[in-house]
């Protein structure tokens, strides 16, 4: 596929949310979502890269992100994968949400929000849910996060929270970690918080990490404070009530 250049691509959201934007939600955590994306558009049979193709960018008014509106989301770990060494798991492609509609489908049916990914090699490495990073909080203040290798999106919200993490005063750690470990650290109280993250739903809490042999339970099952405190700063950066050091934010449209 072509890449939009980056200025063309920001005049593009610019435009529409000047077009639209009576449809920026008053009520505090609602946003308006936009989603660019491309998809080709030639007529053609054969198995190739295509010649022609359709950047659209599309927005929509958007309340809370989970069914249950809770302040804190289950999680179901699937034994399926997500994606391979060597594969596409790194592109934000629809391709790779064709592998976890079946697990998250599961995890709903088992009345879980998301579908957690263990590594496909292994199958003992977290990696990411099925459309959220993660990180991992423990006692001592470390914070911890799968390393970007090629199977885990290299989400923009993973990428703002490292910064604003070790903003904090976190020591913030790209580095793998079992499921093995993860029972490990909750049993002896050395881990204190699992926080999901991506752009639809910011930063959220996890509450408990289940499959069918084993049932983790985070902390007290409620909203962590190193969870709440990122998202409140990281919400507070994108509405402008914080100001921004890091030079994330763009103005748009006229807003008075
Ligand atoms: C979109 C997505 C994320 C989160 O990425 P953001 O850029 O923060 O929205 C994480 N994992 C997967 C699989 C995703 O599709």
């Amino acid at each position: 596929m072509p890449e939009i250049p980056e200025k063309l691509f920001l005049k593009s959201l610019q435009e529409l949310v000047e077009v639209d934007k009576n449809w920026v939600p008053e009520a505090t955590n609602g946003t308006l979502y936009l989603r660019p994306f491309m998809i080709a558009t030639e007529a053609f049979l054969g198995v190739r890269p295509a010649t022609k193709y359709k950047f659209v960018v599309i927005a929509s008014p958007s309340g809370n992100y989970f069914r249950s509106g809770e302040s804190t989301i289950n999680i179901w770990v699937s034994d399926y994968t997500r994606a391979a060494p060597g594969g596409t798991g790194e592109a934000k492609c629809g391709g790779n949400y064709a592998a976890s509609l079946v697990p998250t489908g599961e995890a709903f049916s088992h009345g879980y929000d998301q579908v957690m990914f263990l590594d496909a090699v292994e199958r003992k490495w977290i990696e990411e849910l099925g459309g959220m990073n993660l990180f991992f909080v423990f006692a001592d203040g470390r914070i911890l996060t799968p390393p970007l290798g090629g199977t885990i999106l290299a989400g923009i919200t993973r990428d703002s929270l490292i910064s604003l993490l070790r903003d904090m005063g976190h020591e913030v750690i790209e580095d793998r970690y079992s499921i093995a470990n993860l029972k490990r650290d909750v049993r002896s109280n050395a881990l204190v918080e699992v926080i999901a993250c991506g752009t639809a739903a910011t930063v959220t809490s996890v509450g408990r990490v289940k499959s069918s042999k084993y049932n983790i339970v985070i902390g007290s099952e409620s909203a962590g404070p190193v969870a709440k405190a990122a998202r409140d700063k990281l919400i507070a950066i994108q509405t402008g009530e914080a100001s921004d050091s890091f030079g994330w934010v763009m103005r748009i449209g006229n807003a008075s």
